[in-house]
């Protein structure tokens, strides 16, 4: 494919603007109360602002970090967590990044493509288990076309299994062309995520050496100006932690949403930020391993800096690291992941084979575990898709942008979602603990007669309606 990037493509990344940020912004109180005060007020931040919150060092200065981010967490996107469950399709991949278990030189990683009949086989048992949403993940190679990767998505959508159906297909793959944009967005995706790994040059030129297709960083930072060209709103974006200073690929996402925002008026959908993980062959002797409590701080960094755009933390990371995270901003988490290719099939008792995976989850717990420790900290699990279905496209930033919005339609559908959930596939344990959680959800909703409708669609629910939406 030639690589052919859009007629106004610019390197929007100044790196020595980034690094001088980093290393002339010192710990400011009385600028850091303005920035506080600005992002209670649900403001984006600017590139100089989030350096500041970068360069904060004192236990107080923190304390009031993390305070200001669960806040904003909680008055924009109220307590609901959506899950999603990741599905690799094949691993098969023509670049060499030097982190991924699924890099060309690795001989020893065993590859493999589902075929139709193992795809509609995982796709089945990830219904069984309760999930709507998924993300399909493909390594870089010829086989894995627009096409192909369109083909997929349909026949996801087509598989239904008692209740069970997927009812948003997000896209992790490598970047394309305008056309394979959209040739992938009219299979009726919803999210399609770009990582940049890394925004720093050198570090981008050293993990993904030439000439493998992915050591063009220019290809891959015009991507999302691609799909936007080819008709996709919905993007995401993400930055592997570990591969460079941590404070300088904030800064790169930031700057990355807000030349989103400026030239299209849309920001991100989501961001990611995963950390490198265990992978076969890899030494994590890395020089920029991120510590936990750096990673926390560029959670909340991230909440405040781009209020508006979901942020995704993957199981990546450990449960009792989500476990002290996730109340500082996180809006989307992944549950009950495998990631062998063809894994949701086989016994959980099997283990992970690392020969087999991309890199090694943190957090391996089914989606009921996972549901029921959501409940335990008074979150809302949701599978709502409705603001896609509806064609509501950018569910965060309605949240964000709508007064009223969450209340009006994000807390009844998140509780809908549930419902089906419990009533369902769960548990008896999470049941019980979830019908707990919505009467004392429902008992919070002012409006007596919203109260009402939201009550007797759950009733609706329990005898027997499903896909009731707002
Ligand atoms: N092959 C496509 C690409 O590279 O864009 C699709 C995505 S890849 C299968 C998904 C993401 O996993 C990568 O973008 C990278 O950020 C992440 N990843 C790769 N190796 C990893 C590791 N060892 N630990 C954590 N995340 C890793
Ligand atoms: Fe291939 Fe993606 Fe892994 Fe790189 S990160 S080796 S492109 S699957």
């Amino acid at each position: 494919m030639d690589r052919i990037l859009t007629k106004d493509a610019t390197d929007f990344i100044n790196d020595e603007l980034l690094h001088s940020l980093i290393d002339n912004t010192k710990e400011d109180r009385s600028l850091l109360r303005e920035i506080f005060a600005k992002s209670k007020s649900k403001q984006a931040l600017t590139l100089e602002e989030t350096a500041q919150l970068l360069a904060i060092n004192s236990p107080e200065g923190l304390e009031e970090l993390f305070q200001t981010a669960r806040e904003l967490k909680k008055s924009i996107y109220g307590n609901r967590i959506v899950l999603f469950a990741p599905l690799y399709i094949g691993n098969y991949c023509i670049n060499n990044c030097q982190y991924c278990g699924f890099r060309s030189s690795l001989t020893s990683a065993i590859r493999k493509t589902l075929t139709e009949q193992e795809l509609v086989a995982e796709v089945a048992q990830l219904e069984k288990e309760g999930h709507k949403r998924l993300i399909l993940v493909y390594g870089e190679h010829p086989k894995y076309s627009p096409e192909y990767i369109a083909q997929t998505v349909r026949t996801v959508y087509n598989v239904k299994v008692g209740n069970g159906e997927i009812r948003r297909v997000n896209i992790n793959a490598a970047p394309m062309s305008v056309e394979g944009f959209r040739i992938v967005k009219e299979s009726g995706i919803g999210t399609f995520q770009v990582f940049q790994e890394t925004y720093h040059k050198e570090t981008y030129a050293k993990y993904h050496p030439a000439p493998t297709t992915k050591s063009d960083y220019m290809w891959r930072l015009n991507a999302m100006d691609r799909a936007f060209e080819g008709g996709i709103d919905d993007m995401g974006i993400g930055a592997l932690f570990g591969l460079y200073d941590w404070r300088f690929e904030v800064l790169g996402l930031v700057r990355h949403a807000i030349y989103l925002q400026e030239k299209f008026g849309v920001g991100p959908h989501t961001i990611s930020f995963p950390r490198i993980k265990a992978a076969q062959g890899l030494d994590m002797n890395l020089p920029y391993q991120v510590s936990d409590e750096h990673f926390k701080q560029l959670v909340a960094i991230l909440r405040m800096a781009v209020p508006y755009t979901g942020l995704i933390m993957t199981a990546r990371e450990t449960s009792e690291v989500r476990d002290s995270v996730i109340e500082f901003g996180v809006s989307q988490i992944d549950a009950g992941t495998r990631l062998e290719i063809g894994g949701y099939q086989e016994s959980r008792e099997k283990g992970q084979e690392l020969n087999r995976e991309q890199f090694q989850v943190g957090d391996s717990r089914e989606l009921d575990s996972v549901i029921q420790w959501l409940l335990n900290k008074d979150f809302i699990p949701s599978f709502c898709t409705s603001c896609y279905r509806v064609g509501r496209t950018g569910e965060h930033f309605m949240e964000y942008a709508i007064p009223g919005f969450i209340g009006s339609f994000c807390t009844p559908n998140a509780l809908l979602t549930l419902s089906e959930y419990l009533e369902d596939y769960s548990s008896e344990k999470t049941k019980q603990a979830g019908y707990e959680l919505i009467n004392r959800e429902l008992a919070k909703i002012k409006d007596l007669n919203k109260r009402d409708e939201v009550a007797a669609k759950i009733e609706l629910i329990k005898s027997g309606k499903r896909d009731i939406l707002y």
